[in-house]
């Protein structure tokens, strides 16, 4: 069933999202970077809260949990495979698990790498994704609990999705990303395009976010780990994918 979308810029550079079912009324938050900028849009909005939709325990995910459960009384939804580091967790899910909100639905993927029991919502009949810090504009999660074996599936379960999905990241990283991503791909068009068009949209300052798979798979390094251009400029040429993304992922490390 139809969703509204609400983002909004919170912290240094997160975004926040608020999800509407619009048949019935029910709203989710992804993540809960700050409680006071979620119920500031709340308000401007006319919505209540009646979920939060975790994807791991970082800080600028979940650190607003308890006190929008306190106002709301709302439930909290998370990943299993961390929820003892989720405040408040109501319900815990994994790989396949759907998730109801009012007449719409997301199910859920796990995506460790990141963190080890990181989850994505996708809302399938919507074209949506909320990737909490798996993927990026032209970037993805550093590797701070997980392998670049377990990154990779990750990653390749959002390039499957359909190629117009829209990817709803929780960081504004595209400009950095864009400067990396041209260090390991400098002769990719596509993505000479797109910094281009990055700089003009971060100039005045509009949300790079969100972003599509098919974006993604034409400019993102960290799905491209398979292009002969990339790896030649790697130095992997001829690796397999998981070696070259680790490769690309250790090179943004130090960039
Ligand atoms: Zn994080
Ligand atoms: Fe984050």
């Amino acid at each position: 069933m139809p969703i509204d979308i609400r983002q909004f810029p919170c912290l240094s550079d997160n975004y926040g999202y608020l999800v509407h079912d619009r048949e019935t009324g029910e709203t989710a938050a992804i993540d809960t970077p700050d409680a006071a900028a979620i119920n500031r849009e709340l308000a401007e909005a006319g919505w209540r809260l009646h979920y939060i939709f975790n994807t791991h325990h970082h800080f600028d995910h979940a650190g607003g949990n308890e006190a929008l459960k306190e106002k709301w009384g709302c439930k909290i939804i998370g990943p299993q495979g961390e929820a003892d580091r989720i405040p408040g967790i109501d319900r815990r899910v994994g790989e396949g698990d759907t998730v109801q909100l009012g007449a719409s639905k997301a199910v859920v993927h796990e995506t460790p790498g990141h963190t080890l029991g990181h989850i994505i919502y996708h809302f399938p009949e919507d074209g949506a994704a909320f990737v909490g810090d798996t993927i990026f504009a032209m970037g993805c999660g550093r590797l701070f609990e997980g392998t670049p074996d377990q990154m990779w599936t990750s990653l390749s379960k959002i390039a499957a999705m359909p190629a117009d999905t829209k990817i709803y990241c929780a960081h504004e990283y595209t400009k950095a990303n864009a400067a990396f991503a041209l260090s390991v791909d400098p002769d990719n068009d596509d993505l000479k395009k797109r910094a281009e068009d990055v700089d003009a949209l971060r100039a005045k300052g509009t949300p790079t976010v969100p972003t599509t798979v098919a974006l993604e798979l034409a400019t993102n390094p960290f799905l491209r780990a398979e292009d002969e251009n990339l790896q030649a400029a790697i130095g992997m040429k001829g690796a397999n994918a998981v070696d070259a993304f680790a490769k690309t992922r250790a090179l943004k490390d130090s960039f």
